[in-house]
């Protein structure tokens, strides 16, 4: 029986605005506050209500997603 070849997995295109929406006033502080990943100012919260730029939190699940799926493909059995 011939082995099957395994497809590419599919991505999805993100929309120009990015992965996340932060376009509610949950997300604003009038108070600007260091980033919590480089240490920027910002005005910005993330869902936690953390000082956080948009974008440094989107590559933050970026290179958590890459790293579980690293994790994933190093414990699969052959
Ligand atoms: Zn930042």
């Amino acid at each position: 029986m011939p082995r099957r070849r395994q497809r590419e997995p599919r991505r999805a295109e993100l929309p120009a605005s990015g992965l996340l929406d932060w376009t509610s006033s949950a997300h604003w502080s009038s108070e600007e506050r260091p980033c919590r990943y480089c240490g920027g100012g910002t005005h910005l919260r993330d869902s936690a209500r953390k000082p956080a730029h948009k974008t440094c939190a989107e590559d933050a699940l970026r290179q958590q997603a890459a790293d579980a799926a690293a994790a994933y493909h190093s414990t699969r059995l052959a």
